[in-house]
């Protein structure tokens, strides 16, 4: 078993380190540092820029609850557009509400999708080759401020406010993500550690008030996410989607064919939506301070970077895809193949 112990380096003055009992893919990919290793504990783990993003152990809570929160809460949600998420969890959510015809995916780092379909296969399932998805290799923020598309539901399955993720979380991207959001459509977005990073929320949420008739951020508890609640925010102008009973959810999850859910319950959903004290107050400032204007976001403070140098060996073996050009639409045919490697399961991505 290696000894080597992979730091997540996100907070300036504490860290949490992983055992690596094996690293199966590292490098430094055009927009990020991206890891993929073996805990005995959590499974496998995707690290990008020093923070987990997800592990096989508990991925399904987060993405459950970034998918069927806001398309439960939706009458029938038929177009769905997923910004980030190339690990393909919150996309095999979606699918699974036989209501949505189409679910887009634009993801800015091709490396993502391809390392999850060959060391976490069990996350996107078949969720990226399916007839109704089609996965974008682009820059979200271009994407959504240039698209003529109109979606019911925008999710965005970011990264922290770091790197290539940071413009994910600016006043300019939502206010993209409204004008591309059919009337009384619903946009959700993750939104940190919530008692760690009262100031993230505080800054979405006068971002969502100040563009939305409702911001209501939601929470859940995500193990491997270290340091407390996580947050989710979810902005509409459409109020009545936020007062849909247990009932009512349940029957959305039967019609629809959802189920066998392991986190999200109509219970866990209504719930997620009671915040303890300390964040009602945040949220209600922040709301306040929105509908007044005030629409400043959160920036996070420089972190330190991974300790850990990409190895010659995993530098070396970094598939020679270049990285497509600014936006591709997809057409249907399989990810590219990397010359002499084994080909990867196929997925349609960007040519
Ligand atoms: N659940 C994770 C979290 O909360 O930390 C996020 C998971 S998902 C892997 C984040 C994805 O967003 C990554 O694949 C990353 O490459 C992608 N991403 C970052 N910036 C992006 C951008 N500007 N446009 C599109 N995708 C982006």
């Amino acid at each position: 078993m290696s000894d080597r112990w992979i730091e997540e380096t996100f907070h300036a003055d504490w860290r949490v380190a992983l055992r690596a009992s094996k690293v199966l893919h590292e490098v430094k990919t055009d927009h990020q540092h991206l890891v993929i290793f073996e805990n005995p504990y959590w499974g496998t783990v995707l690290m990008l820029d020093g923070v987990v993003q997800l592990t096989t152990k508990d991925e399904h809570v987060y993405h459950e609850m970034m998918a069927h929160v806001p398309l439960m809460a939706l009458d029938r949600p038929k177009k769905v557009l997923i910004v980030g998420g190339g690990d393909g969890g919150v996309l095999r959510e979606v699918l699974k509400h036989g209501c949505v015809e189409k679910a887009v995916l634009v993801e800015i780092d091709r490396e993502v999708i391809d390392t999850s379909l060959q060391y976490f296969p069990q996350i996107p399932q078949k969720a990226l080759e399916s007839d109704r998805s089609e996965v974008v290799i682009a820059d979200g923020l271009k994407y959504v401020a240039e698209t003529g598309e109109l979606f019911d539901c925008i999710i965005v399955d970011s990264s922290e406010p770091i790197g290539p993720s940071a413009v994910l979380h600016s006043k300019e991207f939502f206010a993209s993500c409204r004008r591309a959001l059919t009337p009384g459509g619903a946009l959700v977005t993750q939104n940190g550690l919530a008692q760690l990073f009262p100031d993230h929320l505080a800054g979405t949420t006068r971002i969502f008030a100040s563009l939305f008739k409702r911001a209501s951020p939601y929470i859940c508890h995500q193990p491997c996410y270290f340091g407390g609640l996580f947050a989710l925010n979810l902005a509409t102008d459409d109020k009545s989607i936020l007062g849909i009973g247990p009932k009512k959810l349940a029957k959305r999850a039967r019609k629809r064919g959802v189920a066998d859910l392991k986190y999200w319950t109509p219970a866990v959903h209504l719930g997620a939506f009671a915040l303890p004290a300390e964040l009602e107050r945040i949220v209600d400032e922040a709301v306040a301070a929105g509908k007044s204007g005030d629409d400043r976001g959160y920036e996070l403070p420089p972190t330190p970077a991974p300790d850990a140098p990409p190895t010659k060996k995993a530098a070396a073996k970094k598939p020679s895809v270049k990285e497509p050009s600014e936006k591709k639409t997809v057409t249907r045919k399989p990810v590219t193949k990397k010359p002499a490697e084994k080909p990867t399961p196929t997925a349609k991505t960007g040519p």
